[in-house]
C-alpha cells in the first residue's frame, strides 16, 4: 500500500489575503488557519508550519512536541512585534505510513476519515459551540448556525502552553483522509463532502479541487484549504512522495494591480506636465508656409508629436530673410529666450530686409 496525496487552497469569495497555510512534505501534512489583525494571522500559520517541517528534518522529536515548539515559537513572535500581538492560527497535522496516521491537532481545523462511504470526524472542534454540545445545551444543528460558532478555546500561539490532541489511526486499503480549514466545512455540509469524495475515488488532487470548488460556489466566505491523502494499493517506495502534482491557486489579490497602474498613470502625468512646463517656456523663430513665423515650444517632432505650434505668422517671406548674412538658421529655428525676444528678432529681420531694399 502507499498513499498518494492531493491539495488545494484559496482565498476564497471574500476575504482579500489567505491566511490559510499548508504542508505536504510526506510523511508530514498539515493544515493551518491562521487569525490576527492585518497579515498577522498568515505570519502566525507560516510560522506554525515552518517550526514543524524544520524539526521533521531534524527527526528527534515527537509529532506534539514540534506542536508545542511551535506554539512557543509563535506566541514569542506575538510578544516581540506588536504588528503580530494576538496572533494564532489552528493546526491539524498528520505523520502518515500506509498503515496508520498520528494526528496532532489545535483549533478548528478537521481531519476526516473516509471509509467505505462513510465520513468520521477524528479531531475535535476546540470551538464554545463544541464544548456546548458536548454539554448538551444545543445540538449539533443549532451548533452550524450559531452567532458564536468561530470563537476558538484552543489555539496556537496565543497562549505560553497548549494542549495538544494526538491519536492514532490504522488504516486500511481505499481509507482517505482529509485535512481541512474551517472554510470548507463551514460552507459545505458533511454529505456533500462525502458525495465529492465518492466521485473522486483514485484522484486525490480532482477530490481536493472539488471540494474547494463546492465551498467558493457555497459562498466561500473564509479562505479555504482542502488536503486529501488516499490509501491505496500500489508500491509503498513510491507512496513516500506525493504523486499528485500540488497544484496551489495564486491568491487573486488584484488590488495592489491597480494601485500600481493608478500611481503609474500618476507620475506619468505629473512627468508630462512637468515637461510640457519646460517646453511652453521656451520660443523660437522659425519657417511656417514660407513665413517667418514666431513659434511656442521647442522645434522637435518625437514619435510624431508636434511639441510647438505657431504664436504669430509675420508673412515676412522667409526665403528673402534666409538670403541675409545674418539669419542664415532660420529654416532650423532660431532659439530665442522669450516671446519679446522672437518679436524683436522678427523686427531685425525686417530692418535688414528694408536696408537691403534700400541699397542699390
Ligand atoms: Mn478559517
Amino acid at each position: 500500500m502507499r498513499i498518494t496525496a492531493g491539495v488545494a487552497t484559496d482565498v476564497g469569495q471574500v476575504r482579500q489575503g489567505n491566511e490559510d497555510a499548508f504542508v505536504v512534505e510526506p510523511p508530514l501534512y498539515a493544515v493551518a488557519d491562521g487569525m490576527g489583525g492585518a497579515r498577522a494571522g498568515e505570519v502566525a500559520s507560516q510560522l506554525a508550519l515552518s517550526t514543524i517541517t524544520e524539526m521533521q528534518k531534524a527527526g528527534t522529536a515527537s509529532l506534539e512536541d514540534e506542536v508545542r515548539e511551535a506554539n512557543r515559537i509563535v506566541f514569542a513572535r506575538a510578544g516581540e512585534d506588536e504588528r503580530y500581538a494576538g496572533m494564532g492560527t489552528t493546526l491539524t497535522a498528520v505523520l502518515a505510513s500506509p498503515e496508520a496516521i498520528h494526528l496532532a491537532h489545535v483549533g478548528d481545523s478537521r481531519a476526516y476519515l473516509s471509509r467505505a462511504g462513510t465520513l468520521r470526524q477524528l479531531t475535535r472542534d476546540h470551538t464554545l459551540v463544541d464544548r456546548m454540545v458536548q454539554a448538551g445545551e444545543i445540538t449539533r444543528d443549532e451548533a452550524e448556525v450559531h452567532p458564536h460558532r468561530n470563537v476558538l478555546l484552543r489555539a496556537l500561539g496565543t497562549e505560553p502552553k497548549v494542549d495538544v490532541d494526538a491519536d492514532d489511526i490504522g488504516l486500511l486499503e481505499g481509507d482517505r483522509i482529509v485535512l481541512c480549514s474551517d472554510g470548507l466545512t463551514t460552507m459545505v455540509a458533511e454529505d456533500q463532502i462525502l458525495a465529492i469524495l465518492d466521485a473522486t475515488v483514485g484522484k486525490p488532487q480532482d477530490a481536493a479541487d472539488r471540494l474547494v470548488r463546492a465551498a467558493n460556489r457555497a459562498g466561500g466566505i473564509d479562505n479555504i484549504t482542502v488536503i486529501v491523502l488516499d490509501v491505496d494499493a500500489g508500491d509503498p517506495d513510491e507512496g513516500t512522495v506525493a504523486e499528485a502534482p500540488v497544484a496551489v491557486r495564486p491568491n487573486r489579490r488584484w488590488w495592489p494591480w491597480i494601485v500600481g497602474a493608478i500611481a503609474g498613470v500618476l507620475l506619468l502625468g505629473a512627468a508630462f506636465t512637468v515637461f510640457r512646463s519646460y517646453v511652453d517656456k521656451q520660443w523660437y523663430v522659425g519657417v511656417s508656409n514660407g513665413h517667418v513665423a514666431i513659434y511656442q515650444g521647442i522645434p522637435a517632432s518625437p514619435f510624431g508629436f508636434d511639441l510647438s505650434h505657431v504664436d504669430l505668422d509675420t508673412e515676412l517671406d522667409a526665403a528673402a530673410v534666409e538670403q541675409l548674412a545674418t539669419f542664415p538658421d532660420l529654416r532650423d529655428g532660431i532659439n530665442v529666450d522669450s516671446r519679446d525676444a522672437a518679436l524683436a528678432t522678427v523686427e531685425q529681420m525686417r530692418q535688414d530686409l528694408q536696408q537691403q531694399d534700400a541699397t542699390p
